[in-house]
């Protein structure tokens, strides 16, 4: 119930906070000592209390060309008045067509055809229903088994949970897809910490795909999922030749590969897709956030030309009895075209592998404050990991992260370790500003 009925006028704080059931969050708390964003531009949201905040974080990892940008408001203002919806089951309408030409140009070679959805969770899941029928497709009906990998992150739906392998995203719905495993995480802080770039050990991690295969039968296994990078589990990269060994025994075996690149797309590590950055390319690549730069939810799903093509083969009709209502919205659409212009015009994806080394020394000139325990970087994003403190793990993170927000600075934290990801038109002033904000707070921190 808001105080005011005009919606031009700014969030009271007097508004009732209790009936929106938030995500991802501790409701009692937050409720009791609220944390309110009225507006952004550029690097900076402004509080409710007038405060302008550093945007760590790209709002939720998916900002990347900044807040309020005029091209994209403006494309969605244009084409909501043009056509505000159209279906595009069995109809069409030209945004999405002419999207995913653009996506395609920019995904690496072969995947050219795109499926859209609305968000990250979706992508996750039309990967994996892609996958199973791409196997029923080709004859080979048997391959039903899906890999994930523990600490993945593939968003909330039944498959991606299934899929994924972070337990608190898990055991209160214990009813998930039946034949799922999952590859051990990359994280190794003991052999890894502090790496500048990809970490040097892990690569052999990768070969337990080979025994997962043993166990299970090359031909019941449909499909591998992994984030090329984990962001939600607190930056966790690739080990060196990690991706490249997965490629190699996914290929042999007939197993798809996909990579849920909803963080890493569009930039964040210093190309448009992690794929590139890494000199890997899977048959599926998942994407959402970036997209739009965050401004209207979609996602949209890449995938090989050759998946396509087997779907293409059988009796004339509906060849995927799978959409959204909202696949391809026309305002969604302007969205992602406005935010593809900037991303090239600005070349930001570029801006994200030169600002790189900059950001790397700020973040790691923090190895020395109290209990940082590892410092993980790639491109524009960054993961600082505290030791827990005796209150249990992920208190001293969230301290971090409340000094932070006091301090005039958003960052994300994830257990005890604060996740980075700046929009990538963020300036080396800013970098250092945020290095410095954040070295205050864990000094703070008990
Ligand atoms: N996949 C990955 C790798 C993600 O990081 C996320 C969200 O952070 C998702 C999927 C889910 O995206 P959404 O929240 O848009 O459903």
């Amino acid at each position: 119930m808001m105080t005011s009925s005009n919606p031009q006028e700014p969030l009271r704080k007097t508004n009732r906070l209790d009936d929106f059931w938030m995500p991802f969050t501790a409701n009692r708390q937050f409720k009791a000592k609220p944390r309110l964003l009225e507006s952004a531009a550029g690097m900076y949201f402004t509080a409710d209390d007038g405060r302008q905040i550093l945007d760590g974080t790209a709002g939720l990892w998916c900002c990347n060309a900044g807040h309020g940008r005029r091209e994209i408001t403006e494309a969605v203002s244009r084409q909501i008045a043009k056509l505000d919806f159209a279906p595009t089951f069995q109809m069409g309408h030209p945004l999405p067509f002419e999207l995913a030409s653009r996506l395609a140009e920019i995904a690496p070679a072969g995947l050219n055809k795109v499926f859209f959805t609305n968000s990250g969770s979706e992508s996750a899941d039309t990967a994996l229903k892609i996958a199973l029928a791409y196997q029923r497709a080709i004859v080979q009906g048997t391959r039903t088994r899906l890999i994930g990998r523990e600490l993945g992150y593939h968003g909330v739906g039944f498959g991606g949970i299934s899929v994924g392998g972070m337990v608190n995203n898990r055991r209160a719905f214990p009813l998930q897809l039946p034949g799922v495993d999952h590859l051990p995480h990359t994280l190794d802080v003991a052999r890894n910490a502090f790496s500048r770039g990809l970490p040097e050990f892990g690569i052999e991690k990768a070969d337990e795909l080979e025994r997962l295969v043993t166990l299970h039968g090359a031909e019941n296994i449909a499909a591998v999922i992994v984030e090329p990078m984990s962001g939600s589990a607190g930056v966790v990269l690739p080990p060196v030749g990690y991706l490249q060994r997965l490629r190699e025994i996914t290929r042999k075996h007939g197993i798809l590969l996909i990579f849920d690149e909803v963080i890493t797309g569009f930039g964040r590590v210093g190309k448009a897709f992690a794929a590139q950055r890494w000199g890997v390319t899977p048959d599926i690549i998942t994407s959402a956030k970036g997209l739009t730069n965050g401004a209207i939810p979609m996602g949209a799903v890449l995938v090989d030309e050759k998946v396509y093509d087997a779907f293409m083969q059988g009796p004339d009709g509906i060849e995927l009895f799978h959409g959204y209502t909202y696949s391809g919205h026309p305002v969604a659409c302007a969205a992602a075209l406005a935010t593809l212009d900037i991303y090239q015009q600005e070349q930001l994806f570029e801006r994200s592998i030169e600002l790189e080394s900059y950001w790397q020394d700020g973040l790691h000139s923090l190895r020395d404050q109290p209990n940082v325990i590892d410092i993980r970087s790639i491109g524009l994003v960054g993961g600082v990991q505290l030791a827990p403190n005796s209150q249990g793990v992920g208190k001293r993170g969230f301290q971090v992260f409340e000094q932070c927000y006091q301090d005039d600075l958003l960052v994300r934290v994830t257990g005890d370790t604060i996740a980075l990801s700046p929009p990538l038109i963020v300036e080396k002033t800013q970098i250092d500003c945020l290095v410095e904000k954040l070295a205050d707070a864990i000094r703070q921190a008990n």
